[in-house]
């Protein structure tokens, strides 16, 4: 391994973070024969990314620009996963979605109704259907959706294999590497980027810092309102295929979009290739602190084996926390800044960012060379009233 002690000097495009977002970026700007530096303050994937459980989900998105996306990215991680030459332990498994009771059925089968009339599958899967899916989910469940498109990755090991083949095609990545300022021209355009291993010429930034996305946004004068939203995983000892979906409670969709206040929690539950069982979610904003709250592992704990009575005689191995990058109205911001010609926003993607990631860096690479995107883009610019500096906006 080489490790660099100072930058390149120049490049096309300095993609701000290692996480799947920008390593996605660095992935499809490198394709085109950009040359690109990416560069990370910590260890390379380290952020968010290595937090995330992997789904790529279209179950939780109702008709509309998220979803839009999600189809493109899921698409792209299908490609993705037959082009990587390293296992990224991609798995087309489906999600099942199931309502515990009348209310959240009628939610449920409402939400399911509008992604059919868009062209997304969900099948309904009660009794002898639903048990079939998933031989040891409790019967006492009013309905299951069962959404065969989903689909689940390992993050850390797609961001690795996605920056290892940026790399290959000549691209630059530097960890460790702390972004100290943004020099604009005087027609206030993009020019360099300046790094705790020497400043960087270049005409394109691509903001991929996750939840520290506006302290680098703030380098450039600009206001961008994310904060980060915390979540709490618990990872069980390995016990093989107990659970053969990405199986949640439908209120997880109404804790996506939730305003903030006290903490939600909602019942997400998978196993992985390694035989763990993952089990989440919880949502709230605590500001950075990484201290694991024990009662909302208490609940997180208690939902899963609601749904899973299996689950009580398994063991949970550790347990983490990790930061969602998360905007007032729940999209990303993907665009570049009208004030900062040059400065393209890549961030935002709350708890669904390793599902977006590859649609983001498509999209990304088409702003810089300057094609039409594949999908409207205009819900996601990084200038939209949601995103204003307005304090009613703001969360609190
Ligand atoms: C508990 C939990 C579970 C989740 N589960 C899922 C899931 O199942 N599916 C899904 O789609 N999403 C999930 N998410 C969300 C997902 O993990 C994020 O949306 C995604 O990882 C964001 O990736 P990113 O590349 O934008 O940011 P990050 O991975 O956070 O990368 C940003 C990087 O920028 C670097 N950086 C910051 N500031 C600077 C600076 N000044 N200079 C240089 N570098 C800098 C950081 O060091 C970091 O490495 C989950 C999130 C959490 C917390």
């Amino acid at each position: 391994m080489t490790v660099r002690d100072t930058a390149p000097r120049s490049a096309d495009v300095v993609v701000i973070g290692s996480g799947l977002v920008g390593a996605c970026c660095a992935d499809e700007l490198s394709a085109v024969g950009l040359s690109v530096v990416v560069v990370d303050r910590g260890n390379l994937t380290a952020g968010t990314t290595a937090s995330g459980e992997g789904n790529i989900l279209v179950s939780d998105k109702p008709p509309g620009p998220e979803l839009d996306l999600g189809r493109l990215s899921r698409r792209r991680w299908v490609e993705l996963a037959d082009d990587l030459d390293t296992d990224i332990e991609f798995d087309e498994k489906g999600g099942v979605v199931v309502a515990p009771d009348e209310a959240s059925a009628v939610g449920l089968a409402e939400l399911a109704a509008r992604q059919r009339s868009v062209g997304i599958q969900a099948v309904e899967a009660t009794g002898a259907d639903l048990q079939e899916l998933e031989p040891h989910i409790t019967p006492d469940l009013t309905l299951g959706m069962h959404y065969p498109e989903d689909c689940q990755v390992q993050p850390i090991l797609a961001s690795a294999a996605l920056l290892g083949r940026a790399r290959s095609r000549g691209a630059a990545v530097l960890g460790q590497t702390v972004v100290t300022g943004i020099e604009l021209d005087a027609l206030q355009r993009v020019r360099a980027v300046t790094t705790t291993r020497g400043t960087i010429a270049t005409p394109w930034i691509v903001n991929a810092a996750g939840p520290w996305s506006s302290e680098v946004a703030a380098l450039a004068g600009l206001h961008l309102p994310i904060e980060p939203r915390r979540g709490h995983i618990l990872v069980t000892e390995p016990r093989g295929r107990l659970i053969h979906h990405k199986v949640y409670d439908a209120s997880y969709v109404g804790t996506l979009t939730a305003d903030p206040g006290a903490a939600q929690v909602s019942a997400v539950i998978e196993g992985t290739a390694s035989g763990t069982i993952l089990l989440g979610s919880s949502r709230e904003f605590v500001g950075w602190d990484r201290q694991v709250d024990g009662d909302l592992v208490r609940r997180i704990g208690a939902r899963a084996v609601q749904l899973f009575p299996v689950l009580a005689d398994v063991k949970v191995m550790r347990t983490y926390v990790g930061f969602r990058p998360w905007l007032p109205d729940h999209l990303p911001a993907i665009g570049e800044e009208p004030a900062v010609p040059g400065f393209i926003q890549a961030t935002g993607h709350e708890g669904a960012g390793i599902g977006l990631a590859p649609g983001t860096g498509l999209v990304v690479r088409d702003l810089v060379t300057e094609r039409t995107p594949e999908i409207d883009i205009t819900a996601f610019r990084p200038d939209r009233p949601a995103l204003l500096p307005t304090p009613e906006l703001t969360h609190g």
